[in-house]
């Protein structure tokens, strides 16, 4: 018997609380909180929601109960829901935490062009929404979890599950720790911060592609009655400071009031940081979490700069004012495209020992690579500009200008494939490694180092206009334990307090991005033998006390964002 049928919907819609309970909007005279419709990827929901990436398990560690496992009927079952049971109701706790988490994987997934793994082996993260009663929330590796605490605010309980800022940010964690995952290795400053700063900017970028919200923080003043009249903006107000007061302040205002126990109030603290090239050299900017705030205060002065440029090329149509709709759909967009360049550039930045100028030119790269026309809003002149004004200028080497200036410089051409095999090349971390080995010297390898292939990644990326592009994406790293008498072999200076019998490892390793037809594009690589490097980072490591016994119970996530939220030194998170 042949079926009629129709194709499977790809998407579901689900509400989710924009951005937190704090966050709200005027409805006739009241205040309600704001609400959004988000598209998630469709898919036969088990009880819990249990889904085939997301298992939200709502178990509460605390007073050591299971609650019942949500059902989430077809449709959007809280699209029509009062305040008391958004904030009461623990199957939109549940079905807030799913759609956030399903929604952040399904933006890496588009950006990345590919399925995107978690950090751990395993395909289903578990998600608590009422994990523990603490002011906490984190990622667990070892627990493959996304745990989100609560705890009594002035008035009501706060429950962490219900900010999609902090939800955001611990998905990208996970997501970041599988895509990356020497990232949490003892590095520099940087590499710690990177983690927090990157899930910063994951979570505002995300919360700022909502229209809703942009459309709730900009210009509050201005709001026409009628809705059926245009409402306009007058183009004074649409300058990059004004922008700048109502959105970027607007939200840090309102947001996260009572939450800012968990981790403080990124958005506002990095609002607050005006360009300047002092932070990254000032020793009070050597601590993760502050200087990760320097990161997201570059990527969200971009934001308001490429929005501010937009808004001015469309101001010449309309006299008097900008449309008010108009104005927010900029915003929201900017914001979604600045996010999937930030993701994007993932895949070209190095697979160790991260540095944020590392970042600019994996940016420039990975966004020239997709879309060379950049001629609309100029991102990558703006965001070059912001993280040169942030005193971070980009890594690669100067063989550009103009435009092009800050993009990784291509792989030598003495390169040789004739041993290795294409069709391998893009799924075979043997194979793959082979290719290294074979170029070993080409691509400055350390020979004697513990060499290993750490993934391989085939992808195929849309750009806006349709274009598609294929790419492989692979990892490698080396690693090598010397005493630290043996540094000067390597060019390393140890620390001079240090014992010479102290074993150091040494960390190096890369991203190679194959074209098409498995040619070498780009290597980005840290090297083993980059001894003014290696110095550098040894030398922090040994101030900041990492060679001292007891440092390690510092090093998770959850107790940086607990010392974040105290304002504490931490040390940077890592293993061993
Ligand atoms: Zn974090």
């Amino acid at each position: 018997m042949v079926r009629e049928s129709l194709p499977q919907p790809r998407t579901r819609k689900m509400t989710i609380i924009a951005q937190d309970p704090s966050v709200r909007v005027k409805e006739g005279r009241r205040l309600r909180i704001l609400t959004a419709r988000v598209d998630v990827p469709a898919e036969e929901l088990a009880p819990g929601p249990s889904g085939h990436r997301v298992q939200v398990i709502d178990y509460d560690s605390s007073n050591n109960t299971l609650y019942k496992p949500a059902k989430l009927t077809d449709g959007d079952p809280y699209e029509t829901v009062t305040d008391a049971q958004l904030l009461s109701d623990p199957g939109f706790h549940a079905q807030n935490v799913y759609a956030i988490v399903m929604r952040t994987l399904a933006r890496f997934e588009f950006a990345l062009g590919r399925r995107v793994s978690w950090g751990f082996n395993g395909h289903q993260i578990k998600v608590a929404p009422h994990a523990f009663a603490d002011a906490n929330a984190f990622y667990s590796e070892q627990d493959r979890a996304l745990m989100f605490g609560y705890f009594q605010g002035q008035k009501n309980l706060v429950f962490s599950c219900l900010s999609h800022d902090v939800v955001a940010h611990e998905t990208t964690h996970a997501l970041v720790d599988g895509l990356r995952e020497r990232y949490t290795d003892p590095s520099s400053p940087e590499q710690a911060a990177f983690h927090e700063g990157f899930a910063d900017v994951v979570a505002l970028l995300s919360i700022f592609s909502l229209p809703a919200v942009v459309e709730t923080v900009i210009d509050k003043s201005t709001k026409a009655p009628d809705k059926n009249v245009p409402e306009l903006i007058k183009a004074s107000a649409l300058t990059a400071a004004k922008l700048r007061r109502s959105a970027l302040f607007g939200l840090a205002d309102e947001m996260g009031q009572e939450l800012s126990g968990i981790r403080g109030n990124p958005l506002r603290r990095s609002a607050e940081l005006p360009p300047s090239k002092e932070y990254i050299d000032s020793p009070e900017f050597f601590e993760p979490h502050k200087r990760g705030e320097i990161f997201v205060a570059a990527i969200m002065n971009a934001f308001i700069e490429v929005w501010v440029n937009r808004l001015q090329g469309l101001g010449k149509i309309s006299r008097g004012g900008l449309d008010r709709r108009r104005v927010v759909e900029e915003g929201a967009s900017i914001a979604d495209s600045l996010l999937t360049m930030a993701i994007r550039a993932l895949d070209y930045a190095p697979s160790v020992d991260l540095q944020f100028c590392d970042f600019l030119s994996a940016l420039l790269t990975a966004d020239r690579e997709i879309r060379p026309d950049d001629s609309r809003y100029n991102f990558r002149g703006i965001l070059r500009s912001s993280f040169e004004s942030y005193g971070m200028p980009p890594t690669s080497r100067p063989h550009a200008d103009g435009d092009e200036r800050g993009i990784w410089e291509p792989p030598p051409d003495s390169l040789t494939y004739d041993r290795t095999h294409f069709e391998s090349m893009q799924r075979d971390p043997d194979e793959v490694f082979r290719f290294i080995w074979e170029n070993r010297k080409v691509l400055d390898l350390f020979e004697d180092a513990y060499s290993h292939v750490l993934s391989v990644r085939p992808c195929m990326r849309v750009a806006p206009d349709g274009f598609v592009l294929r790419e492989t994406v692979a990892e490698y790293m080396q690693m090598i334990t010397l005493a630290a008498s043996e540094l000067r072999s390597l060019g390393i200076t140890a620390p001079p307090e240090m014992p010479p019998e102290t074993n150091v490892t040494i960390y190096g390793g890369g991203a190679l991005v194959f074209d098409e037809y498995g040619r070498l594009k780009f290597h980005i690589s840290n090297r083993i033998l980059n001894a003014d490097r290696q110095t550098r980072r040894l030398k922090y490591l040994w101030e900041f006390g990492y060679f001292q016994q007891g440092s390690s119970a510092l090093r998770r996530f959850a107790n940086l964002h607990r010392l974040r939220a105290m304002n504490l030194p931490t040390v940077m998170p890592g293993e061993e």
